[in-house]
């Protein structure tokens, strides 16, 4: 990209985004939440709307001089709702984890319990890590797999936590667990003790606007919440989708005015745009080829000798114990394929025996370079470079890794960023 303006006015954050695009452009991203939106969506994020002030609602708002800005809104909700199939969008969270906050604190009081992914088996910080503040609000109580093998989840289990701990809120969603949840059977549990079913799919939103994994509003689930820069391939920021209008109206409460300030209207208006690339049949492909990238990653990998968490994937991440596989913590398996242009990052896996810091696993996605236009033709020659990475008994092999790797990045460009004539991808 060019930054005429920014290049003049402050140099050296122009050229710091500079290195970051050459970064991009010559790297592998296998960081399983980031993915690249459209030249479009970026134009309406670097946009006259950051110059705005829309406190609350479309046709209820604090401030005059809103009548584009009521528009750009009301479209987002009603594309978002669309995709979604819900009777109400909140489309003001600034992230995921507002999102999920302002969902807590509509639906349950101070005090209350919630019923969330065990951590290390998947779940998220938002959903109660000892280290957030919601942890300290709410008590929060866990479910987990029964058998990391597979990735089955104990229902039964569930079914009795739920049962004596009377949670206000039963929590679906991760974002570290390759398999999908059985979202029927948690809306019975949800129903039998009175708890709001809350999905939070982060993760995998747009796997399910592209059809490839269930919605949970087909189950019946209260509430849907999202981040919509993930998967969903849009601006960074969050959205909250309730499955009635009742229920809509305790969100846009919770969201404003009992949390946050204005809406950041750049974002609300990408988020439009995204909601509308999503809705395109070609999403549907897109998304079908997320899974099928991870499948085949995969399974390159684990011909390799690798131990994946759940022996495989049915969406779009992977959880790798890297310690079983190459002998590497996690923390020295992400530095090693930081330098030879691999991204993705250190995780915990199920009763991590080592700490967060420096955990025994790797989580690795395929949104990104799926986005790139790579196939499994691709993902299998990726797979190939990481092992070949992890298991060099030699630092000497690293620039020739570090080649190939270029190689392959400069045959899918990165949407919306060109290098100039004579840049070097070097
Ligand atoms: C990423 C994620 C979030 C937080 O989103 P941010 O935009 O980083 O605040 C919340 N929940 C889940 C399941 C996530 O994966």
């Amino acid at each position: 990209m060019y930054y005429n303006h920014l290049s003049a006015a402050d140099p050296t954050i122009a050229k710091l985004m500079k290195g970051e695009e050459h970064r991009q452009i010559t790297g592998l991203e296998l960081i399983a939440s980031e993915n690249y939106v459209s030249p479009a969506i970026m134009e309406a994020m670097g946009s006259v709307l950051n110059n705005r002030y829309s406190e609350g609602y479309p046709g209820r708002r604090y401030y005059g001089g809103q009548e584009f800005t009521d528009q750009i809104e009301q479209i987002a909700i009603d594309r978002a709702k669309a995709l979604f199939r819900c009777e109400h969008a909140n489309v003001q969270p600034h992230a995921g984890a507002p999102a999920n906050i302002a969902t807590y604190l509509a639906l349950a009081e101070p005090g209350s319990t919630i019923l969330g992914m065990e951590l290390a088996h998947g779940g998220h910080l938002t959903h109660g890590h000892p280290v957030t503040h919601v942890a300290k609000i709410y008590n929060f109580v866990r479910y987990r797999m029964s058998d990391v093998e597979t990735g089955r989840i104990d229902y039964d289990e569930m079914r009795e936590v739920a049962r004596r701990e009377k949670p206000k809120i039963l929590l679906a969603g991760f974002s570290a667990y390759p398999r999908e949840l059985d979202y029927k059977v948690m809306r019975e549990i949800a129903t039998e003790v009175g708890a709001w079913a809350v999905a939070d799919v982060a993760h995998i939103a747009g796997l399910i606007v592209g059809k490839q994994l269930a919605n949970p509003f087909d189950a019946g689930f209260d509430v849907v919440l999202t981040t919509t820069h993930k998967s969903l391939r849009g601006p960074r920021g969050g959205m909250i989708l309730s499955r009635e209008a009742s229920t809509g109206k305790l969100i846009d409460k919770s969201v404003f005015p009992s949390f946050q300030g204005g809406p950041i209207m750049q974002m609300v208006a990408a988020k439009a745009v995204a909601f509308q690339e999503a809705a395109r049949p070609e999403f549907v492909d897109y998304a079908a080829q997320i899974i099928a990238n991870a499948k085949t990653l995969a399974a390159t990998l684990m011909e390799r000798g690798a131990r994946l968490i759940t022996n495989g994937t049915d969406n779009h991440l992977m959880l790798v114990d890297s310690v079983s596989s190459w002998a590497l913590s996690g923390g020295v398996a992400e530095k090693r394929l930081d330098e030879v242009g691999i991204t993705l990052n250190k995780n915990m896996i199920p009763d991590e025996p080592r700490s967060a810091m420096d955990p025994s696993g790797v989580r690795m996605g395929t949104p990104a370079l799926t986005t790139r236009g790579m196939k499994e033709a691709e993902m299998a020659q990726v797979a190939d470079l990481i092992h070949r990475t992890l298991s060099a008994k030699d630092d000497n092999v690293l620039p020739g890794i570090r080649e190939e790797v270029i190689g392959l990045a400069k045959r899918f460009p990165v949407p919306g960023i060109s290098l100039p004539a004579g840049d070097s991808l070097a």
